[in-house]
């Protein structure tokens, strides 16, 4: 049997659960909204069908006071069950289990009907919370009670109750927002009993069939914040009150210690979840950068925890506990934690999806059917970039012959370098993935081959997808010939080494990147796809790797500290780095909201000095010479790697439109201005459905 432990039964309550995966609560934005909750019952619905142990939805507010922002999803009425139907409904009718959440946001909720234990301010809200009386107190606690008998009525196998991430609850069990001086403030007592009361209130309401999870911030990594052994204090009496399993949550929402993105190593916060379960009555789950099974099975096999928690990577791939279950981890679609479709699109208040699977939350729209044979095309894609792997593959999946030209040894293009990137290493798993399906879909790979016009006519292909990409734009600096200056591809395939002093020109997504790479610790590199073994996946569980963030980031793992932080240690800096842009302003304003903040402080605790509003007047070997307010200046450096931007490779476009051969263009070779491997791999996903 493939991962014993992450794939064997585990009771919980009432229920017993089919495996250990629960499918950790995520906002999609289809929560809000009556008329989406068909929509989200198929994406629950392909989730269950993938094998997921435990499925909880993104948080529901128990009343309007505890919104995520107007108008958000709540379930405060009997009017609103009837969409939580098509829900459970969808869920049950594939063997799985669902828990709603019930999500009071307290002073995080973005509107000006907000509450909270103290009046308060978020730093990350403009909104300053009501504190809430005595009065208000009860009554919130009976708004938790009914929601939590509607979702019962709604056909729910149980609710998660949302007591971390800085939410209502936390306020309550935090000194750091709660200042009450009554029976609800000062010692834990008296700040559990919020929490404790709402779980009484919940059980009592819906009897003992039905699950009960509440969600306990082992780690606010916050000033003031819960210690660890209030928090191992309160485990027990929370599941006393009446929880059947506690869930993990690490961080809150308004700390500066990165908790899912790419830099932080897989599974970092198990040994949390590990405390929490020492002194638990019922099972517990690990959660945070935990995406691909073999992690998984560590984490538990290691006794941190019950079951473990994901989100993202069920955004990634739906099957991911099936094709665990045959063996086929090789075929998982890994989510590389770079919140680029999820996260930053809700922020934006947009629906979210993935950026390595453009068919999550969009079940119902977006749908890859297969041709009949007769119908079935030769189609070549030429480029194996993102766009053009996942033209491919998709192409392939519905039947269609398909041929897969690349001019270099590898697949990848401009992800090859990403992978590169201290932080981004996940990266290589899109590209062991796709190149997974590109040889178990029988997609022809031709490398090392440039497909002329000449050769696509003579194989006579029906269609021919241009996914040729970008190539690195070369601004017109004088001296750019000169022998300091290094093309961004160049650096990061390690064709060229920058020296001890080096300007980056450009301050984009690559510029950042680059800037990272030259000041990043040195890693070993990522193996090539399609070497036989796979990134180490357990490696990356070794404490070692993980000792490096935990200092970067000042995170104390002994917990002595309220909030569990400490101070950051500056990583060593072998490396001057400038990085500069023309335009005046912030520093990676175009980055995303849930990662731009880590890239930049990064950098800055690097000691990377940002330089706006510069012109670049020449490159020699004195350097690099500069403009700026403060006058003309040259800095004098060993290296100048140029991050300007690409433009698209379309060579080919016209003389296949001479020869009258049906022709698509899509990702950089359709648009370089917005290069984006989210619209490369939805653009080349929604063609291939097309065509
Ligand atoms: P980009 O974001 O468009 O940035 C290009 C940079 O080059 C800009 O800072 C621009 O700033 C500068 N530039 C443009 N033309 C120039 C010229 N002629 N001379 C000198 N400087 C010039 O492009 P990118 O950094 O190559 O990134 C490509 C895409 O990948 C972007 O969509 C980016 O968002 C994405 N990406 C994202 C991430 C991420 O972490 N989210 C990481 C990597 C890449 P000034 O004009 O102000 O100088
Ligand atoms: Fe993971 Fe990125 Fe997809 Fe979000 S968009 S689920 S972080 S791969």
């Amino acid at each position: 049997m493939h991962y014993p432990h992450l794939l064997s039964p585990l009771r919980a309550g009432h229920l017993t659960l089919r495996n250990r995966v629960v499918m950790g609560s995520m906002h999609t934005g289809l929560e809000d909204r009556a008329s989406d909750y068909r929509k989200l019952a198929e994406y629950f619905r392909v989730r269950a069908r993938g094998g997921v142990g435990l499925i909880v939805t993104g948080g529901i507010a128990p009343n309007r006071s505890g919104w995520v922002k107007p108008f958000a999803g709540k379930l405060s009425r009997r009017g609103e069950v009837a969409r939580h139907r098509l829900v459970t409904d969808a869920v049950h009718g594939e063997g799985g289990a669902v828990c709603m959440q019930i999500l009071h946001t307290g002073r995080y909720g973005y509107h000006p009907l907000l509450v909270a234990p103290s009046a308060i301010r978020a730093p990350i809200n403009r909104f300053k919370p009501r504190a809430l009386s005595e009065r208000g107190i009860r009554s919130q606690i009976d708004d938790f009670a009914v929601c939590a008998a509607l979702a019962q009525d709604a056909g729910y196998d149980g609710v998660e109750v949302m007591g971390s991430e800085g939410y209502l609850i936390n306020q309550f069990l935090s000194a750091r927002t709660n200042q009450r001086d009554d029976d609800w403030g000062g010692s834990l007592e008296n700040r559990a009993r919020f929490a404790l009361e709402i779980l009484r209130a919940v059980r009592q309401g819906t009897g003992p069939n039905f699950l009960l999870v509440f969600r306990l911030s082992g780690l606010d990594l916050v000033e003031h914040g819960i210690t660890i052994e209030d928090t191992c204090a309160l485990a027990p009496k929370l599941a006393a009150a009446g929880a059947n399993m506690l869930n993990t949550g690490i961080g809150w929402h308004e700390a500066r210690v990165p908790t899912i993105a790419g830099v932080v190593p897989r599974a970092a916060f198990s040994w949390v979840t590990r405390r929490i379960r020492a002194v638990s009555p019922v099972p517990v789950i690990a959660s945070n950068r935990i995406n691909m099974p073999a992690v998984a099975e560590a984490v538990l096999a290691n006794g941190d925890a019950d079951a473990v928690s994901m989100a993202r990577p069920l955004l990634a791939d739906p099957d991911w506990v099936n094709k665990a279950a045959a063996g086929r981890a090789r075929n998982i679609n890994t989510c590389i934690a770079c919140n680029q479709a999820c996260l930053d699109k809700v922020f934006r208040n947009e629906k979210a999806t993935c950026l390595v699977n453009p068919l999550a939350a969009r079940e119902t729209e977006l749908h890859l059917t297969a041709v009949e044979r007769r119908a079935a095309r030769r189609i070549a894609v030429v480029g194996a970039g993102p766009a053009g792997m996942a033209c491919a593959v998709a192409l392939a999946q519905r039947g269609h012959a398909v041929t897969l030209y690349e001019r270099e040894a590898e697949v990848g293009g401009q992800f090859r370098f990403a992978r590169e990137v201290p932080g981004k290493e996940e990266f290589f798993e899109t590209l062991r993935y796709f190149s997974a399906q590109l040889a178990d879909l029988g997609v022809q790979l031709r490398m090392r081959t440039s497909a002329t016009a000449d050769l696509l006519t003579a194989e006579k292909f029906s269609a021919v997808v241009l996914a040729t990409g970008v190539r690195a734009r070369q601004p017109a600096i004088p001296g750019i010939e000169h022998p300091k200056v290094i093309a961004y591809p160049q650096l990061l395939a390690r064709e060229r080494q920058a020296g001890a002093s080096v300007a980056v020109v450009g301050a984009g997504g690559i510029g950042f990147d680059v800037a990272t790479f030259l000041t990043g610790e040195a890693r070993p590199r990522p193996p090539l796809p399609d070497s036989p073994q796979a990134m180490p996946e357990a490696a990356s569980l070794l404490p070692a790797a993980h000792d490096e963030f935990w200092r970067e980031w000042g995170v104390d793992t002994s917990i002595q500290q309220p909030g569990g932080l400490s101070s950051a240690q500056q990583p060593a800096q072998g490396r001057k780095v400038f990085l500069l842009q023309r335009k005046a302003g912030r520093f990676g304003a175009g980055l995303g909201a849930t990662t731009g903040w880590i890239h930049r402080r990064s950098l800055l605790q690097r000691g990377v000095v940002m330089r706006g509003g510069v012109s670049y007047e020449r490159i020699d070997d004195a350097g690099l010479h500069i403009t700026s307010e403060a006058g003309a200046e040259c800095l004098a450096v060993d290296s100048i790697v140029i991050c300007a931007g690409q433009e698209s490779v379309t060579d080919l476009q016209p003389q296949l439109a001479a020869r009258t051969i049906e022709c698509h263009l899509i990702g950089g070779a359709q648009l370089a201005t917005e290069l984006d491997a989210e619209r490369a791999i939805r653009q080349g996903t929604e063609l291939a459905a097309r065509l």
